[in-house]
């Protein structure tokens, strides 16, 4: 990679919501100290290409990985060991149980799955997790014949140790950085990078890489490396987001953006530009794979939510999407079933909390959900009563708002 032949930032613009969606992405993927927010620029440092297919994977691992199953399997390492600590004399089949349904809903699920079987060969081939599983599957089979518990001359304990042992080997194996780095990568672009762009890159089934990192690298990081070292003064066609000059052989069309082939008629103001003979340049396009970071999500990851507002500052559009972001992981940690939109008035409670001043009116609100973006403009009239609402408490002590009170959890 010949960074330093490179200059030394890239420049993106805010533009309409999608454009806006992506540049928030790429913020949250980058680490702090490789970008910089000018009014309503964004200034990415070229070095940060060494480490963006890392970083762009970690935002989703560490933002909606800490909610999934896989995760679930790693939580109870410290309950096994603790449970091998103690000893398994007085073990009682109430508490065996507990680890059948875990076993069940969270391992067995997992190793069943795709990201599994196909990243498997990357996640340390060396460990024989396979015959981990099938002895700790044998073990669970012969230790839940349940009258076997009834009968105290069936002595159970060198069983169980054996089960917890194994147990122990295969969350270990699950815990492991390489392991994690692959199996929740592969699991979580399918529920969150997909919903906003498919069928290229490591989202193409047909794609011959089966490291989803080097695709990445490949497909949207080196063409940017490729593209700002060469000179283009010559080229007749331009990008039609940023209007950079480009050959065509370095373009790519829009389609891989989801929902934007019939969408756009929603959004007249962006439709000329996914026309099919527009071109879209690497740059661009390595913005664009960043829109489904942009958007906050619930944990089944199908309804996501970008507020676009329409006043042209960056660090304002940052603060408001972090915060619904925020809010929404927060509540995961209390309830599996949190909408984007509680996320969205919790946002907008703290902010008016902050600033009498603060206000929704004129944002335009970006839903993705059933695999359509819906959109929606808060009209100030609206705004206003929201506001008004948001101030009204019906119940002072337990700071109960009129508004708060409308809206389920
Ligand atoms: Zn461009």
């Amino acid at each position: 990679m010949n960074i330093a032949a490179l200059p030394e930032t890239i420049e993106f613009h805010m533009e309409s919501w999608l454009e806006n969606a992506g540049i928030i992405g790429l913020t949250r993927i980058l680490n702090n100290e490789d970008y910089a927010i000018k009014n309503d620029k964004l200034l990415i440092k070229t070095s940060s290409l060494k480490t963006i297919d890392n970083n762009f994977f970690n935002f989703f691992i560490n933002v909606y990985g800490r909610y999934t199953r896989y995760q679930q399997i790693i939580n109870w390492l410290p309950k096994i060991e603790a449970t091998l600590d103690v000893g398994l004399k007085n073990y009682n089949y109430k508490d065996y149980e507990v680890y059948v349904k875990w076993f069940n809903n969270n391992v067995k699920y997992f190793v069943k799955s795709g990201s599994y079987k196909r990243m498997r060969a990357l996640a340390h081939p060396e460990v024989p997790i396979e015959d981990y599983l099938d002895n700790t599957m044998n073990l669970f089979k012969k230790l839940s014949k349940k009258k076997r518990w009834k009968n105290d001359e069936d002595n159970l304990e060198k069983e169980l140790k054996m089960l917890f042992e194994e147990l122990k080997k295969v969350v270990q194996y699950f815990a492991n950085d390489t392991c994690k780095h692959y199996f929740l990568a592969k699991n979580l672009v399918y529920h969150y990078v997909n919903k906003g762009w498919d069928g290229i890159s490591f989202l193409n089934s047909q794609s011959k890489i089966v490291d989803l990192y080097q695709d990445y690298r490949e497909y949207f990081v080196q063409p940017v490396i490729d593209f700002l070292l060469e000179n283009h003064e010559k080229d007749k066609l331009s990008c039609t987001t940023c209007g950079r000059k480009m050959k065509s052989k370095e373009g790519s069309g829009y389609s891989f953006l989801n929902g934007m082939g019939y969408d756009y008629g929603k959004k007249n103001s962006n439709a000329y530009k996914f026309q099919s003979d527009q071109f879209l340049c690497p740059v661009c396009r390595l913005m664009y794979s960043a829109v489904p970071a942009g958007f906050a999500y619930n944990l089944a990851g199908n309804h996501g939510i970008f507020v676009n507002y329409t006043g042209q500052i960056l660090n304002n559009l940052r603060d408001a999407n972090n915060g619904i972001l925020y809010n929404l992981t927060e509540a995961f940690k209390v309830t599996g079933n949190v909408s984007p939109w509680r996320a969205f008035y919790d946002t907008f409670s703290q902010e008016i909390n902050k600033s009498s001043q603060y206000t929704l009116a004129n944002s335009q609100v970006v839903n993705r959900k059933d695999k359509h973006y819906y959109f929606s403009l808060i009209p100030e009239i609206a705004a206003n009563v929201l506001k008004k609402a948001e101030e009204i408490k019906i119940n002072g002590e337990r700071k109960v708002t009129l508004l708060s009170a409308s809206i389920k959890p």
